[in-house]
């Protein structure tokens, strides 16, 4: 297995960070996750504006452009040799000397992982999994705003350590105002009256990706569509719930909390028509030439 370190490929072994490296020592830094399907990296410019706007609030310029970095991804997805693939590009302040400024760094710690993508369990999609209202609150966006996408990551854990404390599998997060924010790693929809109710982005959440496909294609046929602020009895009330991110894509909740749902049409209709979207894209992709980054 190789791996992009800084501006070139390594095997596995050699892909090591300095323990003064800021993203080690502070989590100070940003990251994208993306999915590969078919040779092509769905969504990529929506990634790498992301990792730019995460990047710009964190003052980290990035140490390449937006065309070497998708050369990048394609050239750690050739060297592994993997079509379908979990693709994780992660940029820290880089080394420096001890202290929280960020300005002792001089130069970032590129990483790019790429490795096969391995498929979550059927019965995960087929009877949905469990969730729970963690009792650990979203971080306010007023300290950190959650549309950072960076290694700080110890809010969601903490709520994931909540889950996992009584075998759940995701952790749906209140704001400070007691609204449903968003999942440790993913964006909470439900159906309630027949309406697609999901937290607005003004609730501090993630602007998830996957999240605004599934916005979009449930607007595009017409369905009802909620964004606004959510109370858990609002969720608990619901018919059906599911979450949704770049890997996952749109997966079934089938209890939160003491509160069972179905895995219902809704949910599998919005997620059919997600794989149809991520099929429609790779075609236009592959159709349109052999590289994205060539047609900017
Ligand atoms: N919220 C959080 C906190 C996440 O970490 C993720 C995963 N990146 C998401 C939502 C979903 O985002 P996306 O659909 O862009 O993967």
């Amino acid at each position: 297995m190789y791996v992009y370190l800084n501006d070139r490929i390594v095997q596995r072994r050699e892909a090591v960070v300095s323990v003064f490296d800021h993203g080690f020592l502070y989590g100070d830094g940003v990251y994208e996750t993306m999915r590969a399907y078919d040779d092509v990296v769905f969504m990529l410019d929506e990634h790498i504006n992301r990792l730019q706007s995460s990047a710009s609030m964190i003052g980290l310029a990035l140490p390449m452009d937006t065309g070497r970095m998708k050369a990048a991804i394609y050239d750690i997805l050739g060297a592994n040799s993997l079509k379908n693939a979990y693709v994780r590009l992660t940029v820290s302040r880089g080394y420096g000397p001890i202290g929280l400024d960020p300005s002792l760094c001089q130069v970032p710690t590129f990483v790019i992982l790429a490795e096969e993508m391995k498929d979550y369990p059927r019965s995960f999609y087929d009877k949905g999994v469990r969730a729970i209202i963690s009792r650990v609150r979203r971080t306010p966006s007023v300290a950190i705003n959650p549309r950072i996408k960076s290694l700080n990551f110890l809010n969601n854990i903490l709520a994931k350590i909540d889950a996992n404390d009584v075998g759940a599998y995701e952790a749906i997060m209140l704001n400070m105002a007691g609204h449903i924010a968003e999942g440790t790693i993913s964006n909470v929809f439900f159906v309630r009256d027949g309406i697609v109710c999901t937290p607005d982005t003004g609730c501090g959440i993630l602007d998830g990706i996957t999240r605004n496909i599934v916005l979009k294609l449930a607007r595009k046929e017409g369905m009802m569509v909620m964004e606004g602020e959510f109370t858990t009895d609002d969720i608990y009330a619901a018919t059906e719930v599911f979450v949704t991110n770049t890997t996952m894509e749109v997966m079934p909740i089938r209890q939160i909390d003491a509160v069972l749902y179905e895995v219902g049409n809704v949910g599998k209709f919005l997620r059919g028509l997600y794989r149809e979207d991520v099929r429609a894209y790779v075609k236009n992709i592959k159709d349109h030439g052999p590289s994205i980054w060539e047609h900017e």
